[in-house]
This record gives C-alpha cells, structure tokens and sequence, in this order.
C-alpha cells in the first residue's frame, strides 16, 4: 500500500452511512458586508464541513457557503488562488501540495455512487505553492496529495466553477497545538498576494457519540457540544486564540468535543492569520448530530477595490 492509498484508508475510517438529513436549529448569521472597500488582504475563512453529504445537499449550511463565497465572484475579489488546511490530510511534517492538476480524493466509505462520482476539477497552483514552501523551513513540497474531502465538499458551494486554483497544505501530527496558530503567522504574506486560505475542520467533532444518538434517532445536540461551541466562540470574540491552543483547560466538555485533535486544528490556523484588530464575523453556526459544530466565520470582511483581480 503507497503512503496516499495507506492515508486515505486511514482519512475516513469513522464515517458510517448517515445519509440523512438532520438540521437541529441551524442559524445562518447575517453575511459579511464588503461595501467599504477598505483592507489590503484577502479575508480568511474557517469552515466547518461536516458529513460528506453536504456536498450533495441543499440545506441551511450549503446555502450559507454559497452567500460566503458570492464576494468573491465579484470583479477584483477574485482569488489568485485558494490555500486549503483540511483536517483530512495528516502528515508527520508540514507538506504543501504542489500538483498542478490535483485529483478529487474521495476518502470515505459508506456514502452513495454519486458522491464518489462527484469531482472538483479545479488546477492546483504550483507556483503559489512553491512561494509557500519558502515561507518557513518547516513546510516542505509534495506532490502525494490530490483535494481531499475537507476540500472540495466545501469548495464545490463557495466556488461552484472550480475555476480559482486550488492547493493544500498538510497538518504535522506529529507538533503540538501551538506549532500550528505560530505556523499560520507566517503565511501572511499570502493574503496579501491574493491566497484566500482556508481552515476546514468542525470546533466540535465526536463522530463516536454523535453515532450513538443517532443511531437511537435522536439528533438533539449534547449539552458539552454546544457549551464547547459556544466557550470557543466566545474566545474569539474576545480574541484569546491563546486559550484555544490549550483548550483541555476548559474541561470535560473541551475533552468530549475534541477527542482527537484532527477537526479542531484548522481552525488555528484560521485564527492565527487573523491580525490584531481584524473583525471576525461568525457565517454560520449549528451543532448537528449530537455532536458535530458547523461554525464557520470569517476573519476580515473588507477588500481592497480591484487588488486581487485575476484576469
Ligand atoms: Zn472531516
């Protein structure tokens, strides 16, 4: 088995057939206003993806990622590319990923034909990934990885053309929580040259329990998946990201809601990106499946009129 096949088997093993659809009070919070064109960087998003099945979905959270992602068509707001960290593509270093044309990985098992017919056939962007490679010595090149599902599954409502490159950028496993919020600082430079970056994880991801309540037909959130949800919220509103790096010290809830660190770690990188004083505005929030938050923000809603123009 190559080092690709091994991680993908490894990517998705938890995920039965829950090709249902459960919308417990989902919330669609009031869209970002991009009418003061005023900042020099691209914004920074982190999603919460979910069940695979979104993909496919017509539901309260798939229509939130499509409003997100309408600026973003507009005339000089288009990204010169997309930078993905999905919680779906572990690594023991941190590995950019810089195929030219990455393939639609589809690491899971259970779901239905059509969600592994589904491709994203959005170009890689070699360059834009080598320029990150330079960034910091720590992230090195690889061509091992395609779009995983952390990716396109989201992608495929923002940017439902496929026409922005696309590329990631890996998650070390192997480095404790505060490597990845100082990791994020360094990618800056990328806003700047028009790089929309992406966190994709959920804030609250126990798919164990959240298996059992549904099993038992139950999709009413756990009290420890909602104060979780809402303790990081709070967080960055406040903007302690400080307190998320070392969020056991929250307790059993911050323990029940990240039993491996995988879904919750993207999300630092969101955060890290942020500058001192930039807004984040909250997209969409909604803990689904007993045990899975769909919070998804935004960090910087302003653009600056025609900067990143692609064409
Ligand atoms: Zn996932």
């Amino acid at each position: 088995m190559d080092r690709k096949t091994f991680l993908k088997s490894l990517a998705l093993l938890p995920f039965a057939a829950w090709n249902m659809k459960i919308q417990d009070f989902p919330k669609i919070i009031e869209q970002p206003a991009f009418a003061k064109a005023t900042a020099g960087k691209m914004p920074v998003l982190f999603v919460g993806h979910g069940s695979p099945m979104n993909a496919l979905e017509d539901n309260a959270f798939t229509q939130s990622l499509k409003k997100l992602g309408e600026p973003f068509k507009k005339e000089g707001r288009k990204p010169a590319a997309i930078l993905v960290v999905s919680a779906h593509w572990l690594t023991r270093g941190t590995q950019v990923c810089i195929s030219p044309k990455p393939e639609t990985i589809h690491d899971f098992g259970g779901f239905p034909k059509e969600l592994f017919d589904a491709q994203y056939p959005a170009p890689g962007s070699p360059e834009l990934a080598k320029e990150t490679a330079k960034l910091s010595a720590l992230i090195h090149e690889s061509d091992d990885w395609g779009l995983d599902h952390g990716t396109w599954t989201i992608l495929m409502h923002l940017f439902p053309d496929a026409d922005v490159p696309v590329f990631q950028m890996s998650i070390d496993y192997y480095q404790p929580m505060q490597y990845h919020l100082d990791l994020a600082k360094q990618l800056q430079s990328l806003r700047e040259k028009g790089v929309l970056i992406i966190g994709s994880g959920n804030i609250v991801h126990n798919l164990r329990m959240s298996m059992e309540r549904l099993r038992t037909g139950d999709a009413r959130p756990y009290d420890w998946a909602v104060e979780f949800d809402t303790w990081v919220n709070e967080k960055i509103a406040g903007r302690d990201f400080q307190s998320l790096v070392t969020y056991e010290k929250a307790g059993k809830p911050g323990k029940l809601s990240v039993p491996t660190t995988d879904h919750y770690i993207p999300m630092l990188y969101s955060l890290g990106l942020a500058d001192d004083k930039e807004e984040i505005k909250q997209a969409y929030e909604e803990v689904t499946m007993g045990g899975i938050s769909m919070r998804t923000f935004q960090v910087g809603v302003k653009f600056e009129k025609n900067l990143f123009c692609q064409e």
